[in-house]
């Protein structure tokens, strides 16, 4: 499967039919959709683009690609290919924003659906008790926030990057520093309006169709193409206008900088451990309590040098004298990362509600940074590191990202043997640790979790340079993946793959555990031809 990013023109991969051979999909395609009148179109042509994700490394080329206008497009092309039956091997796939890893988004001579251009219905908001918005699932998050903003909402539970859309998280979970009291995005939306993959529109919920409700939700696309979705909103922290100082390091002395009026709606808050033990205690304390931060992530540190004064351009210390003199002499570091949001009528007491919170913990006293933001500012950090990235020509490179749930009784197995052993020099990239509290969230859904209530969300999100055979290019990395994913499994920890790509259908049925017998008979239902999200290949459309 794996297919080197340097390769852009169309790929024929050997567990799939070949776009070109007589039995051909493309033909068959071209011929049986001539008459179809769509409200949106469908190309046949200039399609390269859609055999793309952000993993870099996967090129499945389609094809066709569909460009819906109305929910109905969506409906008539599945259900054209659901009635076309076992005579051809078409497929399809909904692509959202296309930032899978690993070709999930892909249809190998199918059909991709190009989500971004539903815009039906138009966001409409309902402010009542229980404030909601109703979105196209082609929707980014990042226009859903900028929309909700103007009537004082937001959505509760976010993703740390917010150019994805409202289907493709959906389709996964949806997990970030809100979890821990939200639930993932999945556990915060109301309704959904679904095309399954016999081409029928169903609307579920909890209380109309709950069965394919819970099965879409965390789904992984298998189950019906999600075409609006209904997501929970909640007062956002409203705009406060401070005066913002911040401190600079220049030639061994502290100075004062640019001194501004800044819109100040959220405290952002790092602080550093050298011992995982200490560092994880606190953060499971922070994500049990009452009243605690409304962000708690935190993120591993492993061989850097100068990370306290990269911070200082948007981080103010503490304590800046002590700061200065605190170095990791090489050790593996663990970085709290926690916000709180606040409104003009807690500025009295927000420091000492903060003070409060922190007082609890026992980080490196030296290492406390903090910084003011704007709520959006906050949310959309993420682009600003992609911005820059791209600048550099490092954005589009090939990602192999890896993201586990570690049971709580594992995680210091598993941290020791990872950053004791296996990543002891780079990382290539951030390396995301924070607990979540499962007992929070809903039940019911597709997603699969480790056991325990209490698990780990750790993310290697790894860059490779692409014409590197070192430590920092792709086939080091993939090979560090190995071997903590084979140090896992040789010690039975319990995780579960977030995001999960597997080649066998044993993998899957291991990975869905239990669960594999309710997901493969609601496959059966609802997609009973596999005609649907062919890029996760967890089933294959049989002729
Ligand atoms: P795509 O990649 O286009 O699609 C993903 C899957 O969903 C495919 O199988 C596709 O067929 C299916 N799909 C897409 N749209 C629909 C639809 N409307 N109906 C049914 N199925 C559909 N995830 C987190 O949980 N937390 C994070 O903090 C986080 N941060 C990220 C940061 C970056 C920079 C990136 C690149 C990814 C991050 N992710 C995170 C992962 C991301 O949530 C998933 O990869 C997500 O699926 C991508 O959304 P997309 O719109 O690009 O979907």
């Amino acid at each position: 499967f794996l297919v080197s990013f340097t390769v852009n023109k169309k790929h024929l991969c050997s567990n799939h039919p070949s776009i070109t051979s007589t039995n051909s999909p493309h033909l068959s395609l071209h011929s049986s959709l001539a008459e179809m009148v769509f409200d949106g179109h469908l190309s046949f042509e200039n399609i390269e683009h859609m055999a793309k994700d952000f993993g870099g490394r996967y090129r499945f080329m389609p094809s066709a690609v569909l460009n819906p206008k109305s929910v109905s497009d969506i409906s008539s092309i599945v259900k054209h290919i659901f009635q076309m039956g076992k005579t051809t091997e078409l497929t399809v796939a909904a692509r959202g924003h296309g930032h899978s890893f690993e070709g999930q988004a892909q249809a190998h001579g199918g059909v991709v659906i190009n989500m971004e251009s539903l815009r039906v219905p138009e966001m409409s908001f309902h402010t009542g008790k229980l404030p909601y918005v109703d979105v196209s699932a082609g929707e980014l998050w990042i226009n859903i926030l900028h929309e909700s903003l103007k009537h004082g909402l937001a959505p509760k539970s976010w993703t740390d990057y917010l150019h994805l859309t409202v289907g493709g998280t959906l389709s996964v979970a949806g997990i970030s520093g809100q979890a821990f009291q939200h639930g993932p995005q999945i556990d915060n939306v109301y309704q959904l309006q679904v095309v399954t993959g016999t081409g029928e529109v169903v609307t579920c919920s909890e209380e109309q169709n709950s069965d394919l409700f819970h099965a879409i939700l965390g789904g992984l696309g298998q189950f019906g193409i999600i075409t609006q979705a209904r997501i929970a909103l909640e007062p956002a922290p409203k705009k406060v206008t401070k005066f913002s100082l911040t401190y600079k390091l220049t030639a061994g002395k502290i100075i004062l900088y640019n001194p501004q009026n800044v819109i100040s709606q959220v405290t952002w808050i790092r602080a550093l451990y050298s011992d995982f033990a200490v560092f994880s205690k606190d953060q499971e304390h922070l994500i049990s309590s009452e009243n605690s931060f409304n962000y708690i992530e935190g993120f591993v540190i492993i061989n850097r040098t100068g990370l306290l004064n990269n911070w200082r351009t948007s981080f103010s210390s503490k304590d800046p004298v002590q700061a200065n003199q605190f170095t990791s002499e090489g050790r593996v570091l663990f970085c709290l990362e926690v916000a709180k949001y606040f409104n003009l009528e807690d500025s009295d007491h927000i420091d000492k509600d903060i003070d409060t919170l922190l007082s609890d913990l026992n980080y490196v006293q030296s290492t406390l940074f903090l910084s003011e933001v704007s709520y959006v500012d906050f949310l959309d950090r993420v682009h600003v590191s992609e911005l820059k990235l791209r600048e550099k020509g490092l954005w589009e490179v090939p990602h192999p990202w890896l993201n586990l749930l570690i049971p709580r009784s594992s995680i210091h197995q598993f941290t020791q043997e990872v950053f004791g052993n296996i990543l002891t020099d780079t990382s290539n990239g951030p390396v995301l640790i924070y607990p979540v509290n499962k007992s929070r969230w809903k039940n019911g859904t597709s997603m699969v979790t480790p056991e325990e209530d209490v698990f780990y969300l750790v993310a290697f999100l790894s860059s490779a340079l692409p014409s590197s055979t070192g430590k920092d290019g792709l086939e080091y990395i993939l090979t560090q993946h190995k071997r903590i994913l084979n140090f896992c499994g040789r010690s039975n920890l319990g995780i579960k793959q977030y995001l999960p790509h597997y080649s066998t259908r044993e993998e899957w049925k291991a990975h869905f555990g239990t669960f594999w017998e309710v997901f493969s008979q609601r496959k059966s239902i609802y997609d009973p031809l596999a005609i649907l999200a062919p890029g996760q290949r967890i089933f294959h459309k049989q002729r």
